[in-house]
């Protein structure tokens, strides 16, 4: 990306009128607007026939669905692209090791620590002791679940797992947008461009750089729409969802923003004490990527934002911001992980259910594994959650009392998830040591900020 052609010149120029017109203000207003508009369209007040309502919500949220299949569109690129650069893109093999192994043990940590935090905050608070347990054997029967056994079953034979985990065919993952198998992928292809011969490796490299600086090209485009697209998408969740469903399921969700709001407050604790920074700045820095993926509920979709947020903003080095992003967005999900967990918890509570210390920590085991198999897509984690709470034998009837805010909870988790990856780029670049060069930082210094 150092050489400035006149259209990347141009581009930037773009991105500085964006950053002139306060793109993430506009955001928040769109957010904010798109709340109103929808509760007064909503089942609440009644104002509207529910069909009308529903009816004009899709064509609210329909430039926000086309922003997000446009945003989409790129992630497949962008990611291959990133995530082997991220790899060959720099000659110190060394460093990209160093980073490669500690960021994943660091990610495990991280996640591992959510966890905890879920399980132990929502056995505090105990949200499935307030439903009313008559209604709910009446209306919902009573739970089979056998947490200690059936939690193994989950899932296959844990080897056959792991394979499953890598791509066969690079072609049908992409095709399928298979993001983890994507990611694998990418970083086999990374490795390899680092070993051979450094003019064999060139072509392709640059083939990669150019992919690379095109999408995020139409990235830069597509984020003038954010406001429009925001609102629409928001004012649609709450025709949909309405205030009304949030009173009887109070308790989960007080235990979810406070799963939520300690994991944030431990980043905030990492970014300080770890990786040096003011977390005020931090958030200021960060507040993009953080609105945009609460917005679109989707960290692959938000990915490119809190790619070129990373690298403009945060200012960290692009070795380490190209390689923890891309794979962050697809397997760290720290609030998509601790979620698992409350839910799981709380369905546990309402029927009834004591869970011993063995079938926590297959709990926590669970809920890691789930988290990093979790496409970030909006919804992204039902597959897997409903996948989960069936086989501990929860009736189906209790998953739609989770189902029935997920949209919302979705919004909170993916901006956490998406916090966690820019948090874990800062800690990386301080704990590895790997400020950026002179020369890195006056390439940044030729490119604008994004918003
Ligand atoms: N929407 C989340 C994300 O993209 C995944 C999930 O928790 O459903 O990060």
């Amino acid at each position: 990306m150092s050489d400035q052609t006149p259209a990347s010149q141009e581009e930037n120029q773009q991105l500085k009128a964006l950053m002139n017109d306060r793109l993430w203000l506009k955001v928040i207003i769109g957010l904010v607007l798109g709340l109103m508009v929808g509760a007064l369209m909503g089942p609440d007040l009644g104002l509207i026939g529910r069909d009308s309502a529903a009816a004009i919500g899709g064509w609210l949220a329909l430039p926000g669905n086309l922003f997000l299949t446009m945003i989409r569109f790129v992630v497949v690129p962008l990611v291959i692209a990133s995530v082997a650069l991220g790899i060959a893109g720099g000659e110190d093999s060394q460093a990209v090791k160093k980073v490669g192994i500690s960021v994943l043990l660091y990610f495990v940590f991280t996640t591992t620590v959510a966890v905890s935090m879920g399980i132990f905050i929502t056995s505090l608070i105990n949200p499935g002791g307030y439903m009313d347990q008559g209604i709910i054997a009446e209306t919902m029967g009573t739970a089979t679940m056998n947490v200690g056994q059936n939690l193994g079953l989950v899932d296959a034979p844990m080897p056959d797992v792991i394979v499953g985990l890598f791509p066969t065919n690079p072609m049908a993952s992409m095709a399928s947008g298979a993001m983890l198998e994507i990611v694998i992928a990418a970083i086999i292809f990374g490795v390899a461009l680092l070993m051979i011969p450094k003019h064999e490796a060139k072509p392709l490299k640059d083939v990669l750089v150019s992919v690379q600086s095109t999408t995020m090209a139409i990235v830069t485009w597509l984020m003038r729409f954010a406001p429009i697209a925001v609102f629409g998408l928001l004012a649609n969740v709450m025709i949909k969802v309405g205030f009304s469903v949030f009173a009887g399921l109070t308790a989960y969700i007080i235990t979810f923003f406070a799963v939520m709001l300690a994991i944030f407050i431990f980043y905030m604790f990492l970014v300080y004490f770890v990786a040096g920074r003011n977390p005020i700045d931090f958030i200021k820095n960060a507040r993009e990527p953080m609105v945009i993926s609460f917005s679109t509920s989707s960290s692959s979709a938000t990915m490119p934002v809190t790619l070129k947020t990373t690298e403009e903003k945060l200012k960290v080095n692009p070795t380490v911001g190209r390689l923890v992003i891309p794979v962050g967005a697809t397997i760290n999900m720290d609030g998509t992980a601790a979620y698992q967990a409350v839910v799981v918890l709380f369905l546990a509570q309402v029927f009834g259910i004591d869970l011993g210390l063995p079938e926590i920590a297959v709990l926590l085991a669970i809920s890691i594994g789930a988290s990093i198999g979790t496409p970030g897509v909006p919804g992204g984690a039902l597959g897997i959650l409903l996948t989960i709470l069936i086989s501990v034998g929860i009736p189906p009837e209790g998953l739609a009392i989770v189902l029935s805010v997920d949209r919302i909870l979705d919004m909170f988790r993916t901006s956490l998830n998406c916090t966690g990856d820019m948090v874990t780029a800062t800690v990386m670049e301080r704990i590895l040591g790997l400020k950026r060069t002179p020369e890195q930082a006056a390439e940044a210094a030729k490119e604008t900020p994004l918003v």
